[in-house]
């Protein structure tokens, strides 16, 4: 095989997968490559390999290790990864970078946590000691970031390399210490543990397995001793900031079945998870803490990175470390949080969106938008709910502000909805009140019932009012949010009450007007008669019924009086106030006053007046005390019976040009009128009495009916002188 192909280091076991192999991804993913560029594609292999929804179940565990030590060989036979292995004839490098794989399902033993091979195995670039330089540089930047994202580092060794101080392995410790004290520094607060996972290669047995971890713990407390502390932490001990574990391997030529079998019981020992949700402090002890053979996953390790953030986690770290930054953890959780939980706000607004925005558009119309209050809910609640499952593993104080943020926005949006429904409903509850009462009082009209009190108005008022305003209160508590205090109904309810009083009394009111002129129109009906009969029987005076004004004042006042009863009955079942009635009343008895004096000028009317005066002179003329009519003779007096006719009738025009009573004095009208409420409505004159409020007739029209009259008396007279002569003449 030429070496075009394997330039890309992404050969597999089977060695037969070309580069762009990025499909099945079996050998996994090349995060960072030999130019130090991060892949943009993490996410979508996190996907691939249903690890994204993971949150906090999944581990990170990395190898280090100098180069063409079997690091690539050891991962796949502990995690079943396909990291591609240095051909044997050809010994040439062949991890370039970091790599990254899933841990590959074990079949034959499925873990019920599902957890087992959420392991993220990174296979990173190691240097065979001779190059130095740029390959210097990479060892400890990729230390640096294996650290802020690794639970646990596997360092892979030589038997025959422990004890060798100066060796390229302890070279690369000396940088894994370093930079993980730098990494502390700005992250105090937080036990920032590892644990430094020990593979011993090759292991012949002649030293047992716990004389080399402790020639190794010497080594490695001198690395730690020589390196320069930063201020405070000089007395720092390695075990503050690292477990340890020692393990060693046969030989993999030699003792292949071994090898193998050694392989597959470390292999257990990486998938004997330990819930990783429930967060234990690791003691400081380090190696005697765990017990031989558990497992290696400690929560304590755990990077508390959610699964979902993991890729911009990883390439803002691996950013900050390639532009040679401070890299500062926890200001880089910070971050993460906020781009995650950006994120996730995007994604359950849009959730909001689609169960909103219809509502949105309708609200528009101004209309009761039906369903609102359950769509609300369900909206806010798996908008927010949502928002806390994936946001809520992110850095607390970020996620907290977020979730305030995307709340407050959220019910913002609500809260316009609301405003706009409560507003519907109570202008909804006004108009089906107003079509309501007013539809009862027509039919009420209609059917002639207003004039009594054969239905309640108070009372139809109350039901209806409770009816609008029970709906208004069940469908406006539909559209309470709890938690929301704005969401509360209570002014708009109040206005909504004091609104429909309003309208109550308007009806009422408007009902007593139309009840006032229906009485006025009833008073007048009745009252024609009785004054035309009283007209017509001007002159009669008698003790016990009085003259013509006597009983004209009698019959209206009578009238008045039973219209006034009536209105005062049905202004009690309108549940009119006592001012209103009052006013009402004072109302009615003004207008049949004015009634009474239309008919009395329609009575006095020039033709009407002298048509009557013409009768009453004629039934004295024409007609003798007996009621016969007269037949004159030459001998009869007919010039006296003439002008004793003519006088008696004249003198019935002063009584008629002035409304007084037999008394003498002028009816007791200011009296019966009462006086004018403070506040009567427009639709009546004020009326003070004024000084010739009962002349009928003026001086002017007397003279000038007498006149008429006279003119008249004679012709009647002069037409009887005739007929005596002609009878004569015959
Ligand atoms: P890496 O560069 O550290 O990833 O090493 P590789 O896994 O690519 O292996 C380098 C070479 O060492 C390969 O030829 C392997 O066959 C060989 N090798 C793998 N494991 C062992 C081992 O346990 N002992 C020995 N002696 N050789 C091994
Ligand atoms: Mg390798």
């Amino acid at each position: 095989g030429g070496g075009g192909h394997n330039r890309s280091g992404s050969i597999g076991r089977n060695g037969t997968h070309t580069e762009d192999d990025s499909s099945t991804c079996s050998s996994g993913i090349q995060v960072i490559d030999e130019n130090k560029e991060f892949t943009p594609y993490l996410p979508t292999y996190l996907t691939a390999q249903n690890l994204i929804t993971a949150g906090f179940s999944y581990h990170v565990v990395a190898v280090f290790g100098s180069q063409s030590t079997g690091k690539s060989t050891l991962l796949n036979h502990l995690f079943g990864t396909q990291f591609s292995v240095m051909d044997e004839q050809a010994r040439r490098q062949t991890t370039k970078g970091i790599w990254m794989s899933r841990a590959i399902e074990d079949t034959k033993k499925p873990d019920p946590r599902g957890m087992g091979n959420n392991i993220l195995v990174m296979d990173v670039e190691g240097t065979d000691g001779r190059e130095r330089g740029e390959d210097q540089d990479f060892e400890r930047k990729s230390a640096l970031f294996a650290l802020a994202t690794s639970e646990v580092l596997i360092v892979n060794i030589w038997e025959h390399q422990v004890g060798l101080y100066q060796g390229a392995n302890m070279g690369l410790l000396k940088t894994v210490f370093e930079v993980n004290l730098g990494l502390f520094l700005k992250d105090r607060s937080t036990t920032h543990r590892s644990l430094l996972f020990f593979v011993i290669r090759d292991h012949i047995g002649h030293t047992p397995l716990q004389n080399l971890s402790n020639t190794l713990m010497q080594d490695l407390n001198r690395i730690w001793s020589s390196l320069s502390k930063p201020p405070g932490l000089e007395d720092s001990k390695i075990n503050d900031f690292f477990d340890f574990e020692f393990v060693a391997l046969p030989h993999k030529i030699l003792q292949p079945e071994k090898f193998v079998e050694e392989t597959q019981k470390l292999r257990k020992r990486f998938r004997e998870g330990i819930a990783p949700e429930v967060e234990v402090m690791s003691g400081s002890n380090g190696v005697d803490q765990r017990g031989d053979g558990g497992g290696v996953f400690l929560p304590a390790y755990h990077r508390r990175i959610p699964a979902d953030g993991f890729p911009h986690y990883a390439s803002g770290v691996w950013t900050q470390i390639v532009t040679n930054k401070d890299l500062d953890l926890p200001s880089q959780q910070e971050l993460l949080a906020q781009y995650r939980c950006d994120e996730i706000a995007a994604t359950c607004t849009a959730g909001f969106n689609e169960i909103m925005s219809p509502f949105e558009e309708q609200a528009q119309s101004g209309k009761v938008l039906e369903g609102l209050g359950s769509a609300m809910k369900e909206a806010l609640g798996e908008a927010m709910g949502g928002f806390e499952e994936s946001g809520g593993r992110y850095h607390k104080g970020v996620f907290e502000r977020k979730r305030d943020d995307l709340r407050e926005n959220l019910e913002g949006r609500l809260r316009g909805l609301v405003v706009g429904q409560l507003s519907a409903l109570s202008k909804r509850a006004v108009q089906e009140f107003t079509e309501e009462i007013t539809g009862i009082l027509k039919l009420a009209n209609a059917s002639g019932q207003s004039a009594s009190s054969s239905y309640d108005f108070a009372a139809v008022v109350n039901q209806t009012r409770s009816k609008v305003v029970d709906k208004f209160i069940a469908e406006a508590s539909e559209s309470y949010i709890p938690g929301a205090e704005w969401s509360n109904y209570d002014n708009e309810l109040t206005s909504l009450q004091a609104a429909l009083d309003e309208i109550a009394t308007r009806l009422r009111g408007e009902e007593m007007k139309r009840l006032v002129a229906r009485l006025e129109r009833a008073i007048r009906s009745k009252l024609a008669e009785p004054v035309e009969l009283e007209f017509r029987r001007m002159e009669d005076n008698s003790k016990e019924k009085g003259n013509l004004w006597d009983r004209v004042w009698k019959a209206w006042t009578e009238t008045v009086g039973e219209g006034v009863d009536g209105f005062v009955a049905r202004a009690g079942s309108l549940n009119a106030t006592e001012k209103e009635r009052d006013i009402g009343a004072w109302k009615l008895r003004k207008k049949a006053w004015g009634v009474l004096k239309a008919k009395i000028e329609e009575e006095v009317m020039e033709g009407n007046i002298l048509l009557k005066l013409r009768e009453n002179f004629e039934d004295r003329f024409r007609y003798d005390e007996q009621g016969v009519p007269r037949v004159w003779k030459p001998t009869d007096p007919i010039e006296q019976t003439y002008t004793t006719s003519r006088e008696a009738t004249l003198k019935l025009i002063p009584l008629i040009s002035h409304i007084r009573l037999s008394s003498g004095s002028e009816p007791p009208l200011t009296q019966f009128l009462g006086d004018p409420p403070a506040d009567f409505e427009e639709d009546v004159d004020e009326m003070g009495i004024v000084k010739d409020e009962f002349e009928v007739l003026s001086e002017a029209k007397q003279v000038d009916l007498s006149t008429r009259f006279k003119r008249m008396a004679d012709a009647v007279f002069v037409e009887a002188k005739r007929s005596t002569v002609s009878s004569v003449g015959e």
